[in-house]
């Protein structure tokens, strides 16, 4: 009994994941979809099925949760769907679900630059967006519906050479950008360059 008492107690299966590495959600939020049209909806499925093919590269997969995805997403997108999060309800909805309060959410209407100290939250949303040109201002949108919620939302932009010019604003583009700084420790500029 003496020499027992000299050991460790087993760790719980919680006390086991807290010392994991946990990664975060990479949530594609799709309240805009019913703006898109036919073709449009289309793209937005191919890119986010080429997101889930960069994310498992690096994770699993499951770690890209798609939001507001209703029954015309899942009809038109043809990748694996259940091997990725696939979510009906509203973001804040899930992220409560998830005990997320705080996210960063990719905006290029920020006014603050995404850097490393942003990677110690739990979430990271990008616009389920697709207009080429861009000039609509609709990710700030989705920023407001999560702050409504409660939600606390840091959003950042990314940006070459100071401006959001240059920098390729398709979703999968974005999420590379995100994945080469995080766990390949790029700098923006060079991450940026690398997924032109
Ligand atoms: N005009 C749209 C808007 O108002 O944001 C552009 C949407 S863009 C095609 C799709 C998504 O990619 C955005 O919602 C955002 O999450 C992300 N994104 C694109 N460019 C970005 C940048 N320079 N910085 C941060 N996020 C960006």
């Amino acid at each position: 009994l003496c020499m027992m008492e000299k050991f460790e107690p087993v760790l719980t299966p919680e006390e086991l994941r807290s010392r994991l590495p946990s990664w975060p959600y990479f949530i594609i939020d799709l309240q805009l979809w019913d703006g898109h049209t036919k073709k449009e909806k289309g793209k937005l499925c191919f890119q986010v099925n080429q997101s889930y093919g960069l994310l498992k590269d690096y994770f699993t997969g499951s770690e890209l949760a798609i939001t507001w995805a209703g029954e015309e997403f899942r009809k038109t997108f043809n990748g694996p769907l259940d091997r990725l999060t696939v979510y009906e309800g509203p973001t804040a909805e899930f992220l409560r679900e998830k005990k997320i309060e705080e996210v960063v959410l990719l905006d290029p209407w920020a006014e603050e630059v995404l850097s490393e100290k942003d990677f110690d939250v739990k979430a990271f949303i990008i616009g389920g967006i697709v207009d080429m040109g861009g000039e609509k201002k609709l990710t700030p949108k989705i920023g407001e519906e999560l702050e409504s919620a409660g939600i606390r939302v840091r959003r950042r932009k990314i940006v070459l050479r100071g401006d959001v010019i240059g920098v390729p604003d398709r979703i999968n583009r974005i999420l590379g950008i995100i994945l080469k700084m995080m766990v390949e420790g790029k700098g923006m500029e060079e991450a940026v360059y690398e997924m032109q």
